[in-house]
């Protein structure tokens, strides 16, 4: 008999584990499938973000830190030893441990709401209905009355540098090193190549990332851009910007990487070459042909603001939709997606969505940049405040960067928050949330916060947009 569920969900990575544990707690018989196995075989839930996203190279990201501090940031506090060593076997055993006890958690969360797990390949069908090929090759057809396409991205790879899984890598590769190379190169200046090369660098491999724009970190704020590339620089990152790689050569266990920038054709060569350049929707075998459902130029599955797709009772969400390729992103179009599904009118707030970037100091913005509002025509105040001039940033010896908030000349309302500095992802999440109520920069100004906190700095910034700061000069004068 045919299985019949009110929500299948195709995809168990942010976007679809959340939207099936949200549909079941609302009350519908839901369905997850997922095909993604791990090294030993077993079926792994939580997508990229928790096998090889998000999750590991944020712990690689912490581990590296820690060695990368013990090494060469306790001296200052008056702490002494007598050598450090780093295991790499043991931080990469670690991360493995931190993702099957997190993608383990997912299985345990849909066994506690009802979530009905399937393992395989799932296909839509025209008529609502998908195909799901099992590990075995056995093909199942099951019906729903809603269905949510969550297949999510996969690394975009390049003809000039091929993968090899050996000494061109990408993103799921660079995760597993079992040894510092000593001369990394990182094709792509990204939030990933950022990331990954900070982790290896902090070990001790020469990094080069090859970056074929000429501006870096064109999405920021452009002051901190310039601080995070002078910042990144200084700890030993050789980032090249308007390189153009254009073919690269695998000599045994090396590979010589060519390019081009301003001064003609350059030879590099690496141990190591990860390639991150982006992410690609994944739309492979998804769709049958009579699904009706509409891909966009680029790949995307084709959606409103509501993710809902071309054919009624379809919907899509996370990376294989339009808009940034975020676990946060994808987790709340599911939920937005099923309260829809349940009548309710939510929405998602698409200016809103935080960017961070894990490197050391973090990097994190909510809202617009400062240039973005300026080629808008919108005349804004700006107010910056130091971490050097933060009592807790000094205790901690992480004085590095600072916060900008920016609000309209006009409203006062804050339109951007942008911090470069220890904590800023944290710090940025407290700019969403008044930015989401609609907050002033007096708003922030006005509000109390605990001494000594990172926090102090946002609200010094807040108080720097009308030249109300008290631990710095204001430039503005009130
Ligand atoms: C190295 C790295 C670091 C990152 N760090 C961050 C970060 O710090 N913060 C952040 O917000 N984002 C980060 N991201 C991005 C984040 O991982 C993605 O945005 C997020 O995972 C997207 O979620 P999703 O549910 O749309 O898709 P995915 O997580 O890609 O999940 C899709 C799932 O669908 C499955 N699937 C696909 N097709 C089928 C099919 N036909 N049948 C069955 N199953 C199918 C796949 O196997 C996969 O498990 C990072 C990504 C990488 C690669």
């Amino acid at each position: 008999m045919t299985q019949k569920f009110d929500v299948v969900v195709i995809g168990a990575g942010p976007g679809g584990y959340v939207a099936a544990i949200k549909a079941a707690q609302l009350g519908l018989s839901t369905a997850c499938i997922e095909k993604y196995t791990d090294k030993e075989g077993k079926l792994a839930l939580g997508g990229t973000c928790l096998n090889v996203g998000c999750i590991p190279s944020k712990a690689l990201l912490d581990s590296s830190w820690k060695f990368h501090e013990a090494q060469d940031g306790f001296a200052i506090h008056g702490i002494g030893h007598s050598g450090v060593t780093m295991d790499v076997p043991a931080m990469v055993g670690r991360k493995a441990n931190i993702v099957k006890g997190l993608t383990s958690g997912v299985a345990t969360l849909f066994k506690a709401n009802g979530v009905t797990s399937i393992q395989g390949h799932g296909k839509l069908l025209a008529g609502k209905k998908v195909e799901v090929t099992k590990p075995d090759g056995s093909t199942e057809v099951i019906e729903a009355e809603n269905i949510i396409l969550a297949s999510g991205s996969r690394p975009i790879d390049i003809p000039p540098a091929p993968v090899d899984n050996n000494v061109i890598v990408d993103s799921t590769g660079a995760l597993e090193f079992q040894a510092v190379p000593k001369r990394l190169g990182v094709i792509g200046a990204g939030v990933i190549g950022l990331e990954l090369g900070s982790v290896w660098s902090r070990l001790g491999a020469e990094v080069t990332v090859l970056e074929a724009l000429d501006t870096f970190l064109i999405a920021a704020d452009a002051a901190v851009s310039k601080e995070a590339y002078k910042t990144l620089t200084k700890q030993g990152l050789d980032i090249k910007l308007g390189a153009r790689v254009t073919g690269s050569k695998v000599n045994g266990e090396e590979v010589v990487v060519t390019y081009t920038d301003a001064n003609g054709e350059q030879n590099i060569t690496f141990d190591k070459l990860i390639v991150a350049v982006g992410r690609r929707p994944v739309t492979t075998d998804l769709l049958a042909a009579d699904s009706g459902v509409n891909i966009d130029e680029r790949g995307f599955i084709f959606v409103d603001d509501h993710c809902t797709t071309s054919v009624p009772g379809v919907y899509a969400i996370g990376d294989v939709v339009r808009g940034m390729m975020l676990a946060h992103k994808a987790s709340e179009e599911g939920i937005m997606v099923v309260e829809r599904i349940k009548g309710h009118k939510t929405q998602m707030n698409y200016d809103l969505i935080p960017s961070v970037i894990y490197t050391h100091p973090e990097i994190a913005w909510v809202g617009k940049t400062e240039q973005a509002l300026k080629a808008e025509g919108v005349e804004v105040n700006v107010g910056t405040f130091p971490f050097a001039a933060s009592g807790r940033a000094m205790a901690a010896n992480d004085t590095g960067g600072f916060v900008k908030v920016i609000a309209d000349a006009k409203t006062d309302r804050v339109l951007g928050v942008h911090v470069i500095g220890p904590s800023a992802a944290e710090l940025v999440q407290q700019g969403a949330i008044g930015m989401e109520f609609g907050t002033s920069a007096e708003d922030l100004g006005m509000m109390v916060f605990s001494h000594p906190t990172l926090s102090e700095a946002l609200h010094e910034a807040a108080l720097a947009v009308n030249g109300g700061a008290i631990h710095i000069a204001n430039r503005k004068k009130r």
